[in-house]
């Protein structure tokens, strides 16, 4: 394309991932000529959008693949209860209602959805499946986009944005190796959360954040972001808060994507690297618990733990991509893991004492608890005796960031000083917003489309 710098754009947008992408078709749609700009290359565009499986979609009676209904009501206390009431209801209830026009809308703009696989956290009813997922998902999008005149560039690294007297001019970009300045009427800011800036997480959490993974994109440092901040924007959410689960050990530093979770733990006996226990495995069905993990990991020596289950559990959860350690003996499986023997044998072997009678239902709450240990395990504890042993080795997996910009049910970005006129967020870079902490699987996608669709909109009718 010529050079972007020659042009005054209608609407720019920062980061094109999901909600940059409903941004963007949204503004093209109404008549903006509209600029992508992404830091990543073409092959890894769509951020931790190209990971995602599904949306979580209100709906009052089946709706594409969605069976039955999921009402306003329920789906904000499914919300209340995982943020243990940490959120924005006027903003979470906008965004919950708005979720069931967004379906429809984003079939018609190319995504197509499939029913939710059996083992996927039991969703069908809840959360719609991308065919092909969050890759395909994005590629629609971006096609969507082309044909609509919406113009790209990759590896265009936004370093600055210039806001003067509440209102927004222009921003500096790095492209090959050069800054430009480019001019625009609007801005949608859409570039995500800041983990994988792993410095800015060490910030708040210290060193532990060095043993951290992260599960996405490496691509949102959180530049813009801080950029916004350093210039008096509002902002919203604790830096320690984020979305984090607990991922296999040997996955890659970032962008292990989903293949990396570790849905055994309720099946298991989860210690830390000295071989004692520290929380209750089986406290609630694992989509409940899945992302407490992250943080729970992240709090024992050295951000490690391991699940150990036993032959009569290998086939109850889905598999990730690592094959498990696996021996005869606990002991032996204690070495494999690099776990001192006797201190795994010993926990092992009260547990085994703890464990009760009962039947085990590895789809319900079978309330099959141990007695007189301590943490307990208040579900599917079942004696961990059958040869061979599995071990896996657990760390924290970071999701993506809560600390980011406040904005109002426009989407609208503020400072102290009041509403700024021309910029808006969308996405991971504003879901603090509304999730104060906690996680409810496929609501990072719902806030992203909702208000990528209302940024777009505004600043194109701003500029109309
Ligand atoms: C493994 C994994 C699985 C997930 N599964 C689901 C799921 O099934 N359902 C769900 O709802 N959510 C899921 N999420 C969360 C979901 O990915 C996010 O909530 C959502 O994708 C955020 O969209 P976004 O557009 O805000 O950010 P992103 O999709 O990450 O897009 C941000 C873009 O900004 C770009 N960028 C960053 N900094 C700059 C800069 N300085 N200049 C220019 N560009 C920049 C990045 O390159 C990126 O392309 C998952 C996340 C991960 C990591």
């Amino acid at each position: 394309m010529s050079d972007p710098s020659g042009t005054t754009w209608d609407v720019i947008v920062a980061g094109g991932g999901n909600a940059g992408l409903c941004a963007a078709i949204e503004a093209a749609e109404r008549g903006a000529s509209v600029l992508i700009l992404d830091v990543a290359p073409k092959a890894y565009r769509g951020g931790n959008s190209r990971h995602t499986r599904n949306f979580r979609c209100m709906h009052q009676g089946p709706l594409s693949v969605l069976t039955d209904s999921y009402d306003e009501d329920e789906y904000f206390d499914d919300l209340l209860r995982v943020t243990k009431g940490k959120t924005d209801e006027d903003l979470a209830r906008m965004t919950i209602r708005m979720s069931e026009e967004c379906l429809p809308w984003m079939e018609a703009h190319g995504v197509r959805f499939q029913p939710s696989l059996s083992g996927t956290l039991s969703l069908s009813r809840t959360n719609a499946f991308f065919l092909g997922g969050g890759k395909a998902l994005v590629n629609a999008y971006y096609n969507t986009a082309e044909d609509l005149g919406v113009s790209v560039i990759y590896e265009a690294n936004v370093t600055h944005i210039d806001i003067a007297e509440g209102r927004f001019s222009g921003l500096d970009v790095e492209i090959g190796g050069q800054t430009k300045r480019i001019k625009g009427k609007t801005l949608v800011l859409a570039s995500g959360g800041f983990q994988a800036n792993i410095d800015w997480l060490a910030e708040a959490w210290g060193p532990a954040a060095r043993n951290f993974l992260i599960r996405g994109t490496p691509y949102n440092r959180g530049r813009v972001l801080r950029d916004m901040l350093d210039q008096g924007a509002d902002s919203v959410g604790d830096p320690t808060q984020c979305h984090a689960v607990a991922i296999d050990g040997r996955a890659a530093t970032f962008d292990a994507g989903i293949v990396t979770r570790l849905d055994c733990v309720p099946f298991s006996v989860v210690v830390n690297k000295n071989g004692e226990r520290f929380y209750d495995e089986g406290e609630d069905v694992w989509p409940k618990r899945y992302a407490i993990w992250g943080r729970l990991v992240a709090g024992q020596p050295e951000q490690v733990g391991f699940a150990v289950i036993d032959s009569q559990a290998i086939n109850d959860f889905m598999p990730s991509v690592f094959p498990p350690e696996t021996a005869d003996t606990i002991e032996g499986l204690a070495q494999k893991l690099g776990l001192p023997g006797n201190a795994l044998k010993e926990t092992i072997d009260a547990y085994n004492a703890a464990c009760r009678p009962g039947t085990f239902e590895p789809n319900d709450l079978d309330g099959l608890s141990t007695e007189g240990l301590d943490p307990p395990k208040t579900n599917w504890a079942r004696p961990i005796t059958e040869p061979p042993y599995y071990g896996y080795m657990l760390k924290t997996g970071v999701t993506f960031t809560y600390l980011g910009l406040k904005v109002d049910r426009t989407s609208r970005v503020s400072t102290a000083a009041g509403k700024l006129e021309n910029v808006w967020a969308a996405g991971e870079i504003m879901a603090g917003s509304i999730l104060g902490e906690g996680y409810l699987a496929g609501f990072g996608m719902t806030i992203g489309t909702v208000f990528g669709r209302i940024a777009g909109q505004e600043a194109a009718a701003h500029v109309a």
